[in-house]
């Protein structure tokens, strides 16, 4: 088998296996197996590597870093076209960098400041459908991390929720990595309880992003609608200069 041959095998591979993992939580927790989408988390792989979980039949996949991003999306719509994938973008945003993700995306999951959904708002192209938003939430409250404090999330989700081109369509978080399944839990349960009260006090939000390569299981028990999957697709990523 040629190298490529290999890797595509991987990966196509690893999304069965986590496809299974995916159905077997879903079954768990007495939940349709199409009410969680997986988003391949991509970053710091090539093109090709998307290009081949494509060919394994998967359509959504997630970016952190601008630029790596949007060469890739430019590079994958010029072989696949224009609306063969789904492209979220999950990582940190400084607002210098919102136009290239207003253009090249369709979903941002990091929101944490309203001038950031403002911008996104404001310079996503009018030919393309709403950019589709989620708030992060520090769920782990931990003061180095991303995301806002779950006090200050009602107002920004009402703010957000008004602005013209862009959807807001729920909540996301990185709980801090702990190894027990039901410790892991906690973070997510907390998320869960969070989307609920905002859709009680009138929102429509239908989204919760949250679960990864090692927590899906315990994000999808707990309301998880969207996970974010990296390295049990992939493999494992250099680390990051
Ligand atoms: C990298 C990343 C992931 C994927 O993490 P894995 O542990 O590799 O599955 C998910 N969400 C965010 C926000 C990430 O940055």
């Amino acid at each position: 088998m040629s190298a490529a041959a290999g890797v595509e095998e991987s990966v196509r591979r690893n999304l069965e296996n986590v496809r299974a993992r995916i159905a077997r939580a879903c079954a768990q927790a007495g939940r349709p197996p199409e009410s969680v989408r997986l988003l391949a988390v991509s970053k710091t792989f090539p093109a090709e590597m998307v290009r081949a979980a494509h060919a394994a039949g998967q359509r959504a996949f997630g970016e952190n870093y601008v630029q790596e991003g949007v060469a890739k999306v430019a590079a994958l719509r010029e072989r696949l076209g224009d609306d063969a994938l789904e492209w979220h973008f999950i990582g940190p945003l400084q607002s210098n960098k919102t136009r290239e993700v207003a253009e090249h995306f369709d979903w941002v999951h990091g929101v944490g400041r309203l001038k950031i959904a403002e911008r996104l708002s404001a310079q996503r192209p009018g030919g393309r459908a709403p950019l589709q938003l989620c708030i992060q939430v520090n769920i782990s409250g931990e003061a180095s991390k991303s995301g806002i404090a779950a006090e200050q999330v009602p107002a920004l989700a009402r703010a957000v929720a008004a602005l013209p081109r862009v959807r807001l369509r729920g909540l996301m978080a990185i709980p801090e990595p702990v190894a027990d399944t039901e410790a892991q839990r906690f973070p997510h349960r907390r998320l869960k309880a969070l989307l609920d009260r905002l859709n009680a006090d009138g929102l429509k939000l239908d989204t919760l992003s949250i679960g990864m390569s090692d927590d899906l299981e315990a994000a999808i028990l707990e309301g998880s609608t969207l996970v974010r999957v990296g390295t049990a697709i992939f493999g494992s990523r250099k680390p990051t200069p």
